[in-house]
């Protein structure tokens, strides 16, 4: 019998019943060392030990399961063993390794425990009394720029979000950066909490703002643990004693009435503009907020806050490459008058120019179509070769368009800039990337995304900037 038990944060009277039965009954018990000696009082004597150090998680488990057959092996992981604890991996190493036993011989068990969310958040008051998100900022096994995304998406959500992992000896600067894209997109006075060895001896409770939180950086480690707030949190008794998130009975009660005024101001605000024009300062603020965290200049700056927000999608800007100062060059083309040739229709009217040409419906485009048995969309643009040297070309749609373009740079032709957003699982991907390994200056939305809204928002912010040259 394999039972994976969650022990919770440290607190011996913390650990469920269950937990402590299994304990009891345990022939073996595995874990880190830490873990160990948090629960060493309750392991019994006739027991085995097994103890080994942090980061051996792979061959922890595997010890686990192999032991497992005919014993009673308890392996203790911090917490709840399903939080970014053993759980997962034992389940996928008995999958991977032996999945005759994940059904039969080995009997597996996973018994829950007080996850430092939990143990942090009753010691600072209810922070998590309404909608919340955690998320772990070890990069060790999962890339940074993975972490990064969804600290913006959770930034500009407002829900509280918890941190896991925020710290320790050889990553320090994961929780500069999460505070970075925090102090964006919420208030400076945001209350954080923040709990250094929850429920086990050294036990420090800190609430503080969002603003002041640096002044914390010295002291956060790996048992520490963070909670964000949101507009719903605010600290409540003498000196702010407790963090507690407003669920929402307020509201629906009305007993509280400063906040009910400061909702009523704001919607005066929101009816002296009008309905469109708020909306649209809104967007263009959350999209301006999006795009601060990337490094841009100014120009591709304005460009990329362009496509997220005519796409409502901040996903996109992981796609997005400037290649070779495109936009400079772009603006200094519209301005010349040079002509812009789009490979559809679509793409063609979004243009705000008046030099925009599209081929795609000549006669001429249909006929080289049927006789080279290409697409029209590519038939459109080997038709454009001669109006596309020191012109723009933007291919917002079609990846064959984009196959012929990059076809046509390696015969020699050089368009001043070319704007690449094709989108399709077949070729897009490729043809920009070969895009992209030209000496011609282009701004693309890379893989199989993009499309004509993208490709519309680039090049029109490229005729505004012309204006202001
Ligand atoms: N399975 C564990 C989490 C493991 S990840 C659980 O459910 O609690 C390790 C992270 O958890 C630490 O870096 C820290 O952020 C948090 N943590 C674990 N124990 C803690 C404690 N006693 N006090 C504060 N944070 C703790």
């Amino acid at each position: 019998m394999l039972s994976i038990v969650g022990i919770g944060p440290g607190a011996l009277d913390l650990l469920t019943g269950r937990a402590k039965e299994r304990i009891a009954h345990a022939d073996i018990v595995i874990g880190n060392e830490r873990y160990i000696s948090l629960i060493k009082e309750i392991i019994p004597e006739r027991a085995e030990v097994i103890m080994s150090k942090m980061g051996n998680e792979v061959e922890r488990a595997r010890m686990a399961i192999d032991l497992s057959r005919g014993k009673n092996v308890v392996l203790v992981s911090g917490g709840d063993a399903g939080i970014y604890g053993m759980a997962g991996l034992v389940l996928e190493m008995v999958d991977h390794t032996v999945p005759e036993m994940i059904d039969h011989t080995v009997e597996l068990e996973i018994i829950p425990g007080i996850t430092a969310a939990s143990a942090s958040a009753a010691l600072l008051g209810a922070p998590l009394a309404n909608d919340f998100a955690v998320v772990s900022l070890s990069d060790l096994l999962v890339p940074w720029a993975e972490i990064e995304e969804k600290l913006v998406s959770l930034a500009m959500t407002d829900i509280v979000v918890v941190i896991y992992n925020p710290s320790s000896r050889t990553r320090k600067s994961q929780i500069e950066r999460a505070h970075q894209i925090f102090m964006k997109f919420r208030g400076d006075k945001t209350p954080v909490g923040i709990v250094r060895n929850a429920e086990r001896e050294g036990c420090e409770v800190n609430i503080t703002t969002l603003a002041e939180l640096p002044r914390f950086f010295g002291s956060i480690d790996m048992s520490t643990t963070i909670v964000i707030g949101s507009s719903m949190t605010e600290r409540l008794g003498r000196n702010g004693r407790w963090m507690v998130t407003r669920r929402g009975y307020n509201r629906k009660y009305g007993y509280d009435r400063k906040k009910d005024r400061e909702k009523r101001a704001e919607n005066r605000w929101a009816a002296s503009s009008s309905a469109s024009e708020a909306i649209w300062i809104r967007s263009k603020a959350i999209a301006e907020k999006i795009v601060s965290v990337c490094s841009f200049n100014n120009y591709e700056r304005r460009v990329a806050e362009r496509i997220v927000f005519a796409n409502a999608d901040p996903s996109l800007l992981r796609f997005l490459v400037f290649h070779l100062n495109p936009i400079e060059r772009g603006a200094a083309c519209i301005k010349a008058r040079k002509p812009v040739v789009t490979d559809i229709e679509m793409v063609r009217s979004g243009i705000k120019y008046e030099h925009v040409k599209c081929f795609v419906n000549d006669t001429r485009a249909w006929e080289l179509a049927r006789r080279e048995n290409i697409t029209r969309t590519a038939a459109g643009i080997r038709l454009a070769e001669n109006l596309m040297r020191d012109g723009i070309v933007v291919i917002g749609n079609s990846p064959s368009a984009c196959t012929e373009l990059a076809a046509l740079v390696r015969r020699g032709i050089k368009p001043a800039i070319i704007v690449a957003t094709p989108v399709g699982f077949v070729n897009a991907a490729e043809a920009k990337e070969e895009i992209l390994r030209s000496d011609i200056p282009a701004v693309v939305v890379r893989g199989v995304r993009g499309g004509t809204p993208s490709a519309v928002a680039i090049i029109n912010e490229i005729i505004e900037i012309s204006r202001e040259l």
